[in-house]
């Protein structure tokens, strides 16, 4: 009988998997795809919602109760909804500093993150700005730290870890050759988007961010500010696009490209923010193709 249960018991944990609650669903995907079978995922967020002002449903804390990791994206951007969940969870795993909290945003060089701070600049961007999966070269270092946490987690599983880890970097190599040449063409060219989303992306192919369409992070544009973007757009010479995420309304663009013939772009910022982006390699097919159409 006590035999029966050791076994029991053995049987039982060598295939419980490790439960993870992740902030937003590009975590979901790469955390599968490190995880492969050992792990269960529960994602925070709906991936067509502003990812700055998730509605912190009460069905949120109790997936985040009984979790033995929570992964996030960090930089700040779930500074306004995931502090209290976590704190009401009372699940000590995954508080700040536990082994089973990971930060993303800890192995990132973020873009901006020198600015003078102040109320001026807006309310979502103190660290600088937290969007850095919108560059697929952050992928890989996603990757790194997602499986670094797990064989940590997880030691007799660390090989099948890194087996899925290499596994999954060969093939985003060849992505970033293919993404690489496709997006030549775009050198240089100037872009407006509502928010400083796709900053990441900009930067990475050499494109121009002109300006935004909200006047600082977080604050809704005046008729005052988008007049005055539309005279600038006007006195710009160079090939001009509108990138516009799925979060926020896009009257201002539509009344934008309306007084100047700009074509608006919809581009997801993660994984299921549009149908075609349904995993992370698709999130950035999806973003290159609305480009090249
Ligand atoms: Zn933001």
């Amino acid at each position: 009988m006590k035999l029966l249960l050791i076994i029991a018991t053995l049987f039982t944990f060598s295939f419980a998997k490790i439960d993870i609650a992740v902030t937003y669903t590009y975590i979901e995907d790469i955390g599968k795809k490190i995880g492969g079978d050992l792990v269960s995922i529960n994602t925070l967020s709906k991936p067509k919602e502003d990812p700055h002002f998730v509605m912190a449903r009460p069905s949120l804390i109790a997936k985040l109760r009984n979790v033995d990791l929570l992964i996030l994206n960090g930089g700040q951007i779930e500074i306004g909804w995931l502090p209290p969940l976590i704190k009401r969870s009372n699940n000590a795993k995954v508080f700040d500093g536990a082994s089973g909290f990971l930060d993303l945003s800890q192995s990132i060089d973020m873009m901006d993150a020198h600015e003078e701070v102040s109320r001026s600049h807006g309310d979502v961007h103190p660290d600088g700005n937290p969007h850095f999966i919108l560059d697929p070269y952050n992928v890989p270092i996603v990757a790194k730290a997602i499986h670094d946490k797990l064989a940590a987690l997880d030691a007799k599983n660390e090989a099948i870890y890194t087996k899925n880890y290499e596994t999954f970097i060969k093939g985003w190599n060849e992505k970033l050759v293919e993404w690489d040449k496709k997006m030549k063409p775009f050198e240089g060219k100037k872009v407006i988007q509502y928010h400083k989303s796709f900053d990441y992306f900009l930067k990475r192919y050499k494109m121009e961010l002109l300006d935004t369409i909200e006047p600082i992070p977080g604050i809704s544009p005046t008729s005052k500010h988008i007049m005055g973007l539309i005279k600038t757009i006007k006195n710009e010479k160079s090939p001009l696009l509108i990138m516009h995420d799925v979060y926020h309304n896009r009257k201002a663009a539509q009344l934008i490209s309306a007084k100047t013939n700009l074509k608006i772009i919809d581009v997801p910022h993660d994984v299921d923010a549009l149908q075609d982006a349904n995993n992370i390699e698709n999130l950035y097919n999806t973003i290159i193709d609305g480009l090249l159409k």
